[in-house]
């Protein structure tokens, strides 16, 4: 047994300044003496009287200095943790939530019943726990439904700085709940932990801490790391420039671990394939069996985490949307968590680079008597494949771990001495037009190469390969602007959030004013908005219609139109076709000047074909109506139903990859959708029908309903006192004409009022995506941007006051859009 006061030659005992509960700890010898070794443990004492004196403590130390494994120990030790009040870790990736727990329990020779994790869709967590490792997104779940974490007396957030959307609103949230608890005699400690020293964001910012807590840093014995450049300029087969110099390092160099950085879980794979079948380990198992029994678990894995899902959802209100009295949530919108576990999933057949059978590689030979024991690490990796990374290799032979960014600073894999870092990571970006998330390799920033080249100066002086010499300026946040982060933020009013650092705030108050015209919000007694920021309090309330929005992971406009789209039997087209509109551009760019006569002939026949199958698909009638977005959807249906095959692509004009990238957000929402809403039963069936006459209607009110701030009215015949004005359209937003795009199937219809989907500029401004409005939708579906005369709640005549007359009398109702719109009366 251990505890603090006990300490070694190397770490003696020095008597805590306040006496504290001690709660005993059966640590195997074996334990504590690799426990002892860790930097962290010298600082046990500073970090509890910390603790103990002040509400909010930050603890900054290399990875690898023990922070996540030992700080839970030393609080549970303290005796911060009873039967109804636990100690909770939050963790930015599942994969470090799981590994911890486990890792935890293991030292402190407890159960997992007792250290326990929970992730998104699974977890231990027991009537016994008293240390609970989770996501981030699990632990804002726990906020909204019990704002003072009551059952918490600790909360330590682990990698603050990563600075994940999570992170940053979980640390603003955090702030005030240790206040809030404070005033109620129930103090709640709060832990901050950060791999970097640049921790003044946390402690300068005024709003979130008025008193700067204390920073301890944990001094930690980094070995000196000899970065080598590689000559060659950055590469484009940075995953087979990693083999090669894998075998390089393998054949030539002293013995030690090596740990290669990829982007994502398919080059992950293929790497690890490609080097075992070049250095084959002289184990029993073949490392191709071995190699599809990973897949083959994780597939396991996967399916049981889909069970476990499915159990929790089905226990889920039923959606009602009729007259739009929008939704019960229930528990579907979890899927805020682990942002960056995602990473590893998505785009990932984009990135399996084919790494080719194994040639002579740069004219090495491999030489199969050195085994090279090789294993993959990412998030999606079944636990107990993880877990073998902290395991020694099998004698005499060398341990090699292909890893995405996981390896960077959540795990720390002992024994490395040689890191090769492709200098590449993979992130989501966020598109500031639709909002909605993709995925894209980038450079790392400087810190985070310096995180990786680190990883190999653990144990003794190592080596780091790499290639990138230019490193993009870091972000100072996350890379996604968060007044369009749909999930976190319809989810939570913004503006008055103390964010370590705060988004600019006419962003913040456009994007709150968009999710109070959607509804998403609830509208301030009065708009005087840049007022309220002044106020130290929450801003607007979420509505019911909000918190279904913030489920689905696309823009709050599309949001909207796919928490309306149950009636009628519409789901699955609105997610069509908010699939469609999300991935722009679906069709190839025809309208680039050509180079020569042949090509300007190919591109106007091409043009030609393109706007005849344009038309085919708008079809006729009703269905014209719903304009661009019924060739989106009629897009979409035609080339599932040819097989999404490229030549089909090809032959009318669609992009081959816009139409892939559809089918997989298309999968994704419906995903999305089955978990707020398990009895809308949703498969999706890529082949749809054509949507019959009275849904195709139903389509365009949902398009209405979402695209409310993007309406237009075609100029009227008194008007066209200009000719800049002929065939033009007014819009709320704009002075300037606009005009339906010549490439829209409405280019000729022109009807008196659209919606778009956005306006390019080139030579004029033009509309894309237009679809129809019929007027009377209007005050129904978009109360929110007109303004009634006499106020609906006041029937009553109806005044007009620019032809200076009474209209109508009590049943109808006058309204106007906008302003450049004139008055309309229906
Ligand atoms: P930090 O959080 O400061 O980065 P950790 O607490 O994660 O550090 O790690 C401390 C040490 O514990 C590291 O040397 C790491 O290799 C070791 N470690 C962590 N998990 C395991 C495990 N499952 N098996 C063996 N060693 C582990
Ligand atoms: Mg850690």
């Amino acid at each position: 047994a251990s505890s603090p006061s006990q300490g070694t030659a190397s770490h003696p005992p020095r008597p805590l300044a306040k006496p504290a509960v001690f709660v005993p700890v059966n640590r195997l010898p074996e334990m504590q003496e690799e426990r002892l070794k860790l930097p962290i443990l010298s600082e046990e004492q500073v970090i509890m009287e910390a603790v103990a004196e002040h509400p909010i403590v930050i603890v900054c130390g290399e990875t690898g200095s023990g922070k996540t494994t030992q700080v839970p120990q030393f609080l549970y030790e303290a005796g911060y943790s009873s039967s109804d009040s636990i100690i909770g870790v939050t963790e930015p990736r599942r994969v470090a939530a799981v590994a911890m727990s486990q890792r935890v329990a293991q030292e402190m020779n407890l159960s997992q019943r007792v250290v326990s994790y929970q992730i998104r869709y699974e977890g231990n967590v027991t009537e016994e726990t008293r240390i609970k490792f989770m996501t981030d997104g699990v632990l804002l779940k726990e906020i909204q439904k019990d704002f003072l974490l009551s059952r918490y007396k600790v909360v330590v957030l682990d990698e603050a700085h990563e600075r994940s959307v999570y992170t940053d609103v979980l640390l603003g949230l955090l702030s005030r709940i240790v206040a809030l608890r404070a005033k109620r005699h129930l103090p709640l400690k709060l832990l901050i932990m950060s791999a970097t020293l640049r921790v003044e964001d946390f402690t300068q910012n005024q709003r979130l801490f008025p008193k700067p807590p204390p920073v301890i840093k944990v001094e930690s014995r980094q070995f000196p790391v000899t970065v080598h450049f590689n000559k060659r300029t950055p590469l484009e087969d940075y995953a087979g420039e990693c083999f090669r110099k894998v075998c390089k390092i393998h054949r030539m160099l002293p013995a030690g671990g090596i740990l290669v950085f990829l982007t994502g879980q398919a080059e992950v794979h293929a790497l690890c394939r490609r080097l075992r079948r070049a250095f084959p380990a002289s184990r029993a198992r073949a490392p191709e069996k071995d190699q599809e029994d990973s897949v083959e678990e994780m597939r396991k894995f996967k399916r049981s985490r889909a069970r476990a899902k499915r159990a929790r959802t089905a226990t889920l209100p039923q959606i009602n949307l009729d007259n739009y009295s929008v939704l019960p949530v229930g528990e579907g919108d979890e899927d805020r968590e682990a942002e960056m576990d995602e990473e590893e999933e998505a785009l990932g057949s984009d990135l399996d680079l084919d790494l080719g059978d194994e040639g002579p590689d740069g004219g090495e030979h491999p030489d199969a008597s050195l085994p090279l024991h090789v294993l993959p690490l990412y998030s999606l990796l079944a636990p107990e494949r993880q877990a073998q990374v902290f395991r020694p290799p099998p004698e005499g032979a060398r341990l090699c771990v292909v890893a995405t960014n996981v390896a960077e600073t959540s795990l720390t894999i002992p024994g490395i001495k040689y890191v090769v870092d492709c200098g590449k990571v993979k992130r989501r970006f966020y598109d500031r037009v639709t909002g909605v998330s993709s995925f894209r390799v980038t450079w790392v920033s400087q810190a985070s190469a310096d995180q990786r080249a680190g990883r190999a100066g653990r144990t003794e002086p190592g080596h780091c390969y790499r290639w990138a010499t230019w490193f993009p300026a870091p972000p100072s946040m996350s890379p996604c602007p968060r007044e369009q982060q749909p999930r976190g933020h319809a989810a939570l009013p913004v503006i008055n959030f103390p964010f370590p650092t705060p988004p600019s705030t006419e962003a913040l108050v456009a994007a709150e004013e968009l999710l109070i015209a959607l509804g998403a919000l609830q509208a301030p007694q009065q708009a005087r908005r840049m007022k309220q920021l002044e106020v130290s309090r929450l801003s607007c309330p979420i509505t019911e219609l909000g918190r279904t929005m913030a489920t689905f992971p696309v823009a709050p406009r599309y949001a909207k139109m796919l928490a309306l789209s149950r009636q009628h039997g519409c789901l699955p087209y609105a997610i069509a076709i908010v699939a469609a509109m999300t991935v722009r551009e679906l069709f190839e760019e025809l309208d680039r000047p050509a180079a020569s006569e042949e090509e300007l002939a190919s591109l106007k026949g091409r043009r030609a074909r393109v706007a005849q199958v344009k038309r085919a698909w708008a079809g006729q009638g009703a269905s014209l109506k719903l304009g661009d977005l019924m060739v989106l959807l009629g897009a979409v249906g035609a080339c599932e139903y040819a097989g999404c095959s490229p030549q089909f692509c090809e032959a009318n004009g669609l992009r081959y990859k816009a139409m892939l990238e559809v089918r997989r957000l298309r999968g994704q929402l419906t995903t999305a959708v089955n978990a707020v809403c398990p009895e809308a039963g949703l498969f999706l069936d890529p082949k749809m029908q054509p949507p019959t006459e009275s849904q195709v209607t139903a389509l365009r009110q949902l398009v209405t309903a979402g695209l409310g701030d993007h309406v237009a009215r075609r100029v009227q015949s008194e008007d066209l006192l200009d000719e800049k004005w002929r065939n033009a359209y007014r819009t709320p937003l704009l002075d300037d004409p606009v005009f339906v795009h010549p490439s829209s199937v409405l280019f000729r219809e022109l009807p008196e009022f659209v919606v778009y989907q956005e306006i390019v500029e080139t030579t004029k401004m033009y509309m894309k995506g237009v679809s129809a409005v019929e007027i009377q939708w209007i005050p129904a579906l978009l109360p929110s941007y007109c303004q009634f005369n006499p106020p609906l709640e006041e029937p009553g005549p109806v005044y007009c006051p620019e032809r200076g007359r009474v209209l109508c009398h009590r049943t109808s109702v006058f309204y106007r859009i906008g302003w450049p719109l004139p008055a309309v009366q229906v």
